[in-house]
């Protein structure tokens, strides 16, 4: 390859870890003004390599090239010097300070020796305007959206004149307007002559945004390609080691009784009289757009919000459900969207966390039995390949998709018979999908009911049995494997009902 059109080349890096080898001799580069992506499952080594490049890790061994000459980065100063700015997914940001005074934080424009505020402010408009940033720039931070934030951390890497910006899962927390609004900077940044290195899970961006891309596995650089030269199953192949033709695993379930029924179920707002069956061994997809409806109304099943009208039935008997203890009684889980928010405490162990919604299991008269506790989470880890060091561990310190394991896990402890799933593998990474997606099916084939609340077309078309569409807060079809299809679905979605 081209030495000299490199900005970046790095040649044999290793880096350890007690106890874990996290960068085997990998070699990397990156070429000037080109967006690069970094692809790899959850402890690849993405964020390590990234870390040793602004000087936040030291490497063993290895070299490092950054533009025409070998360096040494031996503190994020030294990588701010060189022109090599990274944008972490916990942004660096000053609440307190404003805009403007974020951008310049330790070298604000001085005139006679004190900071000259006039020029610092016009100096961030005028970096604005050219970035197309429509943001205050003598707003506090404080109260600003992530992705503003996000905005604010890129503008400050271009006004240090940075050569090569890295991201590392800037799209994670980001709506997709946001992300949209994200990828028109990029582009701007790389019309400039910017090189980016672009960490992501969402392979759809990957193609989207990037030139080339690399992808990471155990430690090890696996490979570069051009983006437009591989497929996303070719990608799913390097990223996992094996070939994904079963990305969706046979179901061998038999649906059996029906088990929960709704009937005309109504919140007096964005729900409006909703009816359906769920049978033991069926998994039944909930399709639609945002704001459908279909959390809604699966709150209400839970009990987590109150609704105005409806009657829910277990196996044909009317059930109370006035909140969430009502369904968990009547053996109805609820994996949540938002498993940081709702469905985990972050700063509790996975042992906590998996034996959570099960206490009465582990419970000797008013004493919580400890050694129970730990055989119940043990078990868990094991049967479903949680990856964590130990069941003490916190689970904020967990990826994605083993945060995941553990919701689920805490639901599967409690004996749940009607299973929620809302957005279930949102935000986790292919591996881990299948993993849920294998589960799914296990809890079927145990005779338990499923719903399954997706946005992902493939995954909702791949893993039901049997799939309703919600549009505007009512049921618009109801369609059965055999007729599954993108065009139907997406016509309903949109309202349109069947001639
Ligand atoms: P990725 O960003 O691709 O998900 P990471 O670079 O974060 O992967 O992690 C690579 C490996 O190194 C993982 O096994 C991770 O547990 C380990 N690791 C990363 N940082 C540390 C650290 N500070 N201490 C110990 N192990 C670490
Ligand atoms: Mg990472």
């Amino acid at each position: 390859m081209d030495h000299v059109e490199n900005i970046l080349s790095l040649k044999g890096v290793s880096k350890s870890f007690p106890g874990v080898k996290a960068l085997d001799n990998v070699d990397f580069s990156v070429r000037k003004g080109e967006v690069h992506a970094l692809a790899g499952e959850n402890g690849a080594g993405k964020s390590t390599l990234m870390k040793i490049l602004s000087g936040s890790y030291r490497k063993d061994e290895g070299t490092v090239e950054f533009d025409g000459r070998k360096v040494e980065v031996r503190s994020p100063k030294d990588a701010e010097n060189l022109g090599l700015s990274i944008i972490y997914q916990e942004l660096n940001i000053f609440q307190g300070l404003t805009v403007a005074e974020n951008i310049y934080v330790g070298r604000q424009p001085k005139k006679n020796g004190v900071v000259d505020w006039k020029k610092m402010y016009t100096d961030a408009e005028k970096l604005f305007d050219e970035l197309h940033i429509k943001l205050d720039v003598r707003k506090k931070v404080r109260g600003l959206s992530i992705a503003q934030q996000q905005m604010i951390e890129i503008a400050k890497a271009v006004s240090a004149h940075a050569k090569l910006v890295i991201m590392d899962e800037p799209t994670s927390s980001l709506a997709t307007h946001e992300t949209k609004l994200l990828f028109e900077i990029i582009n701007r940044l790389r019309d400039n002559g910017v090189a980016i290195i672009f960490i992501t899970h969402r392979l759809d961006e990957i193609f989207e945004i990037s030139d080339r891309v690399t992808v990471m596995r155990d430690g090890c650089s696996i490979g570069t390609c051009d983006t437009g030269d591989i497929t996303k199953a070719e990608l799913i192949t390097m990223m996992i080691g094996r070939e994904m033709t079963k990305q969706f695993p046979v179901r061998h379930a038999v649906i059996g009784e029906e088990l929960l029924r709704l009937d005309n179920i109504s919140d007096g707002k964005k729900v409006k009289g909703v009816s359906f069956a769920v049978a033991r061994g069926e998994v039944l997809g909930f399709a639609g757009l945002v704001g459908a409806g279909r959390t809604e109304t699966m709150r209400m099943v839970f009990g987590a919000d109150k609704r105005r009208t409806g009657k829910i039935f277990i196996n044909g008997k009317e059930i109370r459900i006035r909140s969430p203890k009502d369904s968990v009684k009547n053996k109805i889980a609820f994996v949540t969207e938002n498993r940081k928010e709702e469905g985990l405490l972050l700063a509790k162990s996975v042992r906590q966390n998996i034996v959570m919604a099960a206490l009465s299991k582990i419970r000797t008269k008013y004493l919580l039995n400890y050694k129970k506790e730990q055989e119940y989470s043990k078990k868990y880890i094991e049967d479903m390949n949680i990856s964590t060091p130990s069941e003490n561990k916190q689970v904020m310190f967990l990826s994605g998709g083993n945060q995941q394991k553990v919701v689920v896990a805490k639901w599967l402890m409690s004996d749940s018979e009607v299973i929620i799933l809302d957005e279930p593998t949102r935000g986790i990474d292919v591996g881990a999908k299948h993993e849920i997606y294998e589960l799914i099916n296990q809890l079927a084939e145990a005779g338990k009911a499923i719903i399954v609340v997706s946005s992902d077309m493939e995954e909702i078309l791949g893993i039901s049995d049997r799939i309703l569409v919600m549009y505007e807060g009512e049921i618009t079809g109801e369609v059965k494997r055999e007729e599954f299809s993108q065009h139907i679905i997406s016509e309903y979605q949109i309202g349109g009902k069947r001639s």
